[in-house]
């Protein structure tokens, strides 16, 4: 898969950069915006999680989400992140892609996010 670098990005990811790093295929990338950025020579690739066993491009009407109300409706701001799946926009929501459709949330897989470690930051 091409993947394409994300024009005029000056940010640096990286440890602590305040960005929500995920697992994909092997390496590191970071949500940012709607985005998956994965660092390459100094530049920012923008990556999306494909169509896998999974994480399957599927509809789950009886899926309960764990980890918000059933009445929440993703969207931007609705305080999840967006994350890039098979040509449409998940949300992260405990460790789990959700997908809005219909009125009940699609469950597309399991995401590893990498908690940073250090820093010494608490919330
Ligand atoms: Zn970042
Ligand atoms: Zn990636
Ligand atoms: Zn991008
Ligand atoms: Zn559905
Ligand atoms: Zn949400
Ligand atoms: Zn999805
Ligand atoms: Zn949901």
């Amino acid at each position: 898969m091409a993947y394409t670098p994300h024009e005029g990005h000056t940010h640096t990811h990286g440890a602590n950069c305040g960005h929500t790093p995920v697992e994909h295929e092997g390496h590191t990338d970071y949500l940012h915006d709607g985005h998956m950025h994965y660092m390459h020579d100094g530049h920012a690739d923008c990556h999306e999680f494909a169509n896998t066993s999974r994480n399957p491009d599927r509809c789950t009407p009886d899926h309960r989400c764990d980890g918000h109300e059933t009445t929440h409706v993703h969207g931007p701001g609705c305080g999840h992140e967006a994350v890039p799946h098979a040509g449409h926009k998940d949300y992260l929501v405990g460790g789990h892609l959700h997908h809005p459709h219909n009125g009940h949330c699609d469950d597309h897989g399991e995401v590893s996010t990498r908690i940073t470690v250090g820093g010494g930051a608490s919330l």
